[in-house]
């Protein structure tokens, strides 16, 4: 047997906890391979994660997703719930103590969780043969790979070193924007603690958030909790403003004015990856320049499916659409995107909480967007075969579509919505919104809004939080430099299915990240590249297989669509069970895609 070996895994959020999960359920093979995992965490607590720590978020914030669409961990979130006290639940705002396995709860709730997780998983796999070393309140600055002998050297902020034959980088979200609080300036709203005025203060004025994510949501939710009251009367709730708070208002910017669907109710609550397809189908649309069309995909994986969801969904009207073989992808995102425009956006929303409304108390699912998730998270760990026009369209069109009819908001949500909305205190502006150049340098925030009618127009805000979510990592943003520096990391690239002059029809933005490798041209597609098995590529595209990264936003250009814990469960899986394999040596060449697709199909619950 070849000697155990250390590993160091940074960062201690949801991705860490399901790598743990991972190892944990195979701690027969792992324990006669490993001798130690090192995890470090910048924060306190172990396994918050950045979206669920009470550092970062406020009582009001709600998760959007239930016990059922959790993957598997030691206990359940439900069950979990269930044993907690009443004051413990009532700490996390939860005051109905009947829990409901499909109901959401807050952030924090779903934090305490996780933490909780940490500690039967870090105490299985330690009384299992492997011993776990928990680094908390310990951030790593830098990562140095020692090619000669193999070894990885991880350096925290005080200086210390540590060496490990494999490190696992798993530091999930970063904000790498500054505020500039003197303008009212938040590049984001986290923590949000930095944007809630202190007690018995008011933001007397209107607020502007850029998007209407989940997180303008959370920065709704937590201030309107600061400036007036919520009621419930016969099931309508309706927000009083404080009288101190006369003026307090927002303002939400959404380039299409849209806001976001709900949660519904779901036949299959956990993704995956060939639930609509095989293995066999998606490879062999893969043509003989080795890509895969967005196009193809679609016509001959999405259709089908979509045409069953939309069956079920009784809608067959929309499979007229989709019989005609030159209705495309970007023709069903605008019939879809059509189905949910309003004129105004909140009366939208109010119809569409009946029918949500119906869809959970019924539990009749709402086919077609499940069927969409699965299929999108199926094109998902397929990226790496989409050609670069293909990449521009997906991320320009798809994306944004897609995000907003997954985002799933939580229906309390909604209700807090539309009584601001009644109340007179939220607003919805469709339009593009440009920063101006000196858009933080006053005392109040500028920016330039590009109406739908083409009109520009500037609005100045005292408070001005950037609610878009979160941005791929940048290679030059990549906090790791010693990796950088050796050009063990590089960008995620990909080829043109055009080689012949591809700058021609690109606008002079895009045209910036077309570079030349080795008389090939490539595009940039965002974050850093790694391999299938989520190994980083060196120059050249050589595999790193001492360095894996799991960190979603370095790895959004090649998994574009890698959200939320189910994705974070998945990433860890794959990363986990082709390490397996490499040591088991059952498959060769675990970092090509055809190889992990054989891992997908193989592997239960992927
Ligand atoms: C506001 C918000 C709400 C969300 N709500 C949901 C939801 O309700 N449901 C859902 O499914 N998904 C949700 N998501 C998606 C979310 O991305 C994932 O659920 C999950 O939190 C990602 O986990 P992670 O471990 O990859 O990243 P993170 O949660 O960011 O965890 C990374 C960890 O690494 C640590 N770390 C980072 N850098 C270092 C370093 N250099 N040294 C040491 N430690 C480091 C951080 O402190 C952190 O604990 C939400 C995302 C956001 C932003």
């Amino acid at each position: 047997m070849n000697e155990k070996i250390k590993v160091g895994l940074i960062g201690s959020g949801a991705t860490a906890l399901f790598f743990l999960k991972h190892i944990s359920d195979r701690l027969g093979l792992f324990r006669d391979h490993i001798l130690e995992i090192a995890i470090f965490e910048k924060q306190d607590k172990m396994a918050m994660g950045m979206p669920y720590s009470p550092r970062t978020t406020d009582i009001h914030n709600l998760s959007n997703i239930s016990s059922n669409e959790i993957p598997e961990l030691p206990e359940t979130f439900g069950n979990w719930l269930r044993r907690q006290d009443k004051r413990s639940l009532q700490a996390v705002n939860i005051d109905d103590r009947d829990i409901d396995d499909s109901k959401v709860y807050s952030r924090l709730a779903l934090g305490h969780y996780l933490h909780a997780q940490y500690g039967k998983l870090a105490f299985k796999i330690n009384s299992g043969g492997v011993a776990i070393c928990e680094l908390n309140n310990t951030m790593v600055a830098d990562i140095v790979y020692d090619t000669d002998r193999s070894m990885v050297r991880v350096i925290d902020d005080s200086g210390q070193v540590y060496e490990f034959s494999k490190v696992i980088i798993a530091t999930g979200h970063a904000w790498n924007e500054g505020d500039n609080p003197s303008a009212g300036y938040y590049a984001s709203p986290w923590p949000i603690q930095k944007i809630i005025p202190p007690e018995d203060t008011y933001h007397n004025f209107t607020i502007g958030t850029l998007g209407a994510s989940l997180s303008a949501f959370d920065v709704v939710s937590s201030l309107a909790h600061r400036h007036g009251k919520f009621t419930e009367n016969n099931g309508e709730l309706k927000f009083i403003r404080a009288k101190e708070a006369k003026d307090f208002r927002i303002q939400m910017h959404s380039a299409e004015g849209w806001l976001p669907h709900l949660q519904y109710a779901q036949e299959n609550p956990m993704r995956e990856i060939y639930r609509h397809t095989d293995r066999e189908t998606v490879l062999s649309l893969v043509d003989d320049e080795g890509y895969l069309s967005l196009e193809t995909f679609f016509q001959d994986v999405c259709k089908p499916a979509l045409k069953s969801a939309f069956r079920k969904d009784k809608k067959e009207y929309l499979n007229e659409l989709l019989d005609n073989p030159g209705f495309g992808i970007l023709d069903f995102v605008d019939e879809m995107s059509g189905e949910h425009e309003y004129v105004n956006s909140f009366d939208g929303m109010k119809q569409e909480l009946l029918m949500a409304e119906a869809s959970l108390a019924n539990n009749r699912p709402v086919h077609w967007k499940e069927t969409l998730d699965d299929l999108m998270y199926c094109l998902n760990f397929h990226a790496e075969l989409l050609a670069v026009e293909d990449h521009m369209l997906l991320q320009r069109k798809v994306m944004p579509f897609l995000l907003n009819v997954i985002a799933a908001l939580p229906l309390p949500s909604a209700k807090i919505l539309l009584a601001l909305h009644q109340a007179g205190c939220i607003e919805m502006i469709p339009g593009k919104v440009q920063m101006t150049d000196d858009y933080a340098k006053g005392a109040k925030t500028k920016i330039i809004l590009e109406k739908e009618d083409g009109v520009m127009e500037q609005l100045e805000y005292r408070l001005f939080i950037n609610c878009a979510g979160q941005d791929l990592v940048e290679l030059e943003e990549f906090p790791f430099r010693g990796l950088v520096d050796a050009n063990l990391v590089r960008k995620a690239r990909v080829r043109f299915r055009t080689a012949k002059n591809p700058h021609k029809d690109l606008e002079n933005k895009v045209r910036d990240k077309v570079f030349e490798e080795r008389g090939k041209p490539y595009y940039e597609i965002g974050g850093i590249d790694i391999d299938p098995a989520y190994q980083i590529l060196a120059e050249h595209g050589k595999p790193i297989d001492a360095i894996c990264d799991i960190a979603f936003s370095h790895a959004l250009g090649v998994r574009p669509y890698s959200y939320g814990l189910q994705a974070c469960n998945a990433t860890s899986k794959i990363m986990v069970t082709a390490w397996a394999k490499d040591i088991q040596k059952d498959m060769s060449g675990m970092g090509r895609s055809r190889e992990i697709t054989q891992l997908y199909e193989s592997t239960d619950d992927l």
